[in-house]
């Protein structure tokens, strides 16, 4: 056996990134590898077992390989870990003390302020649903009841891990044929933990000494997961959740309990503090008919999924929801966030009536989809897509997308330990543009950075990450990281009609010195030029667009981040989600000016923020000028049809009068009065 001692540098310790590379890195060794730290002495082939070790930064470990590769696997872990494991430790701070936030003050009961009433949230997914309440609770297992559940129908360790791999492998089937992605990720990544011997090892040998399975399983589940939530770094706790979540359904299954039990029979409004991936795929889509959630903002999982399954509902929902009697009627409005309780007749009957003409318009619009958007006085409005993958463009293409508005690259650099090489590059983008044929792609180059970093690529640790080195700052900095892309966008464009964009531009020497790249590129690899745009998510693009619009070919607005760092509200705060309302008036000032620019010098302005599928916005985005919409791909049929619904030339001075609104909340209220 072989061991040596290392520091660890790591400026927030051995926490999910870098653990996941020593793991990985682990597994590829024959020998068997631990790592031993403050008395704790755990398997390094071990995801849960690393993470639990809670070593922070400047943590002494000793790493003990035995086995035949041992000389090797001791050498190359070491020197991965000295190099960081994916963070860049160059400039290690100690970690930084969190800051302790005061328990909010108790919520007041529903009939103080609710009784009937309204209770707010943040509209996540558009339509309205109309039905009596059912409070999802997570299910509980009471393990002290055990005895009395028949043994027959209690299964093994062993049977249940088995069965629990088989319903994840036919979840991720499901969602990945529903084009749920992300969803699928999440629940491939649960059945990675299964795999997790080290883990139902401690079980087994809980199980030898005479613990009940069920018990031994569930108590060594929740050492863990508390034991990784502990360790207070936001990064865990999601790995907290997801084992956890996975802990239940092998749980279950153990006991011999079907999924079905706490899941609604007839159509519900389902309402939740929170839901895990687990029980929203749980439910029979038949039987739901929206969600109403306290945690989380219009970017968390379950916002993505009810919009992929064209359900309305809302989230950043006030607690008071959860104090409301099972069954209550309510009317959920995912397009202004709000839950009316106990409606009077006439106010259900409109909703009932709206819901109606909601269903209606939305078959209509995928009767429809692929006709151009034409509206009433005869502008045609390109309405493009936001992929992440081939499968994405077949799925735009059959939506009737015009195009795709936002390729975002990222997909092909996450979840790996190495980045793609050109080649592996060069066949998705020639993939996806053999599909989309003539129609444009507008490719964004990597987007990395901010919240979502790589463990191949260092960087420094940044206070503000967010306003650090994103997007293209990063790709400027790394060269070979960014010809390697843009060869490999160059050597498919001939193959479709690919567009290539830059994100985060926030000064005209980045678009320089990017543009100078191409050129050279494009001599050395012998092929056309390609357009050639900007993403304007950061003010000063947009405060300066006069002077890039020259020398582009079209602008593509990102109001996620642009409404991000025009109000300074960070686009993942679920507290503040009500306020970042990309309608707000200092946001269509900034999008005024950038749609006045392009026109001026003949050039295009598009729109690839979420607030272009959001039916408030569109009417006074067109109204603006915008040329082109580009929304995620299950809300490209009905915004089509609410372009084909609209006479542009009425909200040119609607427009203009909601640049001179104060608020957000004002503007929204103009369009409700001209819309109805
Ligand atoms: C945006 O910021 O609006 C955008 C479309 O980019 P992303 O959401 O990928 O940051
Ligand atoms: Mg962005």
């Amino acid at each position: 056996m072989k061991q040596i001692e290392i520091v660890v540098q790591n400026r927030t310790g051995l926490h999910a990134r870098p653990a996941k590379v020593l793991v990985n890195l682990a597994k590829k060794f024959k020998s068997d590898i631990h790592i031993q730290y403050n008395n704790k002495r755990v398997n390094a082939k071990s995801m849960v077992s690393v993470l639990t070790l809670g070593a922070a930064c400047g943590s002494e470990i000793t790493l003990q390989v035995d086995g035949a590769d041992e000389e090797t696997a001791l050498a190359e872990l070491e020197s991965a870990i000295r190099a960081g494991l994916g963070d860049d430790i160059s400039q290690a701070e100690p970690k930084p003390v969190p800051i302790k936030v005061e328990a909010p003050v108790e919520s007041p009961k529903v009939d103080e302020i609710f009784e009937p009433g309204v209770i707010k949230g943040v509209g996540a997914a558009p339509g309205i649903a109309v039905g009596p309440i059912f409070h999802f609770k997570q299910t509980v297992f009471d393990l002290e009841k055990l005895n009395k559940l028949p043994t027959e129908n209690q299964i093994g360790l062993d049977e249940a891990l088995n069965c629990a791999k088989v319903e994840l492998a036919e979840l991720y089937q499901q969602m990945t044929e529903k084009k749920l992605g992300a969803e699928a990720a999440i629940f491939e990544a649960h059945s990675e933990l299964l795999d997790d011997t080290e883990l139902t090892d401690v079980i087994r040998a809980r199980i030898s000494a005479g613990e009940i399975p069920a018990k031994a399983w569930k108590a060594t589940i929740d050492e863990r997961a508390a034991s990784i939530a502990a360790l207070d770094d936001p990064l865990l706790a999601a790995r907290a959740d997801d084992l956890r979540d996975v802990g239940k359904r092998v749980l279950r299954l153990m006991l011999g309990l079907t999924e079905k039990g706490a899941t609604p029979e007839t159509p519900v409004v389902i309402v939740a503090r929170e839901l895990s991936p687990s029980d929203t795929a749980s439910f029979d889509p038949e039987h739901v008919l929206g969600f109403g959630i306290v945690e989380g903002g219009p970017t968390s999982h379950i916002a993505i999924l009810a919009r992929a399954l064209g359900l309305p509902a809302i989230v950043g929902v006030d607690e008071s929801m959860l104090a409301l009697e099972e069954q209550t009627p309510v009317i959920l409005n995912g397009n202004d966030g709000t839950l009316t309780v106990n409606p009077a007749a006439d106010v259900l009957e409109r909703a009932r009536q709206s819901q109606r003409r909601w269903l209606e318009y939305r078959r209509f619009a995928q009767e429809q989809a692929s006709q151009p958007a034409i509206s009433q006085d005869g502008q045609r409005v390109d309405v493009t897509a936001n992929a992440g993958s081939v499968a994405d463009a077949a799925e735009a293409l059959h939506m009737g997308a015009d195009g795709i508005g936002l390729l975002r690259t990222e997909f092909l650099f996450l979840e790996r330990t190495t980045a793609p090489t050109e080649d592996e590059q060069f066949a998705v983008y020639n993939a996806i543009a053999e599909t989309m044929r003539t129609l444009p792609v507008i490719v964004r180059t990597l987007d990395i950075g901010g919240d979502k970093p790589l463990p191949y690529i260092h960087l420094k640790p940044e206070l503000n990450p967010f306003l650090g080195e994103r997007g293209i700052r990063l790709c400027l900095n790394r060269p070979e990281l960014f010809r390697e892309q843009l060869r490999a966008i160059l050597r498919a464009a001939p193959s479709g009609n690919l567009k290539i964009m830059f994100p985060m531009v926030s000064d005209i020497a980045e678009l320089r010195q990017s543009r100078v790249l191409i050129e050279e590129l494009c001599r050395e690899l012998n092929v056309q030029p390609v357009q050639i745009g900007i993403m304007v998510e950061v003010p000063s693009a947009a405060l300066m667009a006069e002077i890039f619009a020259p020398e582009i070919d079209f602008f593509s607005i990102g109001t996620n981040d642009l409404t991000q760092y025009t109000l300074a509200i960070d686009r993942g705060n679920s507290t503040l989600a009500s306020k970042h309302d990309g309608l707000h008036p200092s946001v269509l000032r900034l999008i005024a000016h950038t749609i006045e620019s392009a026109h001026k010098f003949g050039k295009r302005a598009d729109i690839c923020g979420e607030l272009g599928s959001d039916s408030a916005a569109v009417p006074i985005l067109l109204g603006l000028g915008m040329d082109e919409l580009s929304v995620s791909i299950p809300s490209v049929p009905t915004v089509k049809a609410q372009v084909r619904s609209l006479t542009i030339a009425d909200w040119q001075p609607l427009a203009k009068q909601a640049l001179d609104c104060s608020t957000a909340q004002e503007v929204r209220d103009l369009v409700k009065k001209h819309i109805g």
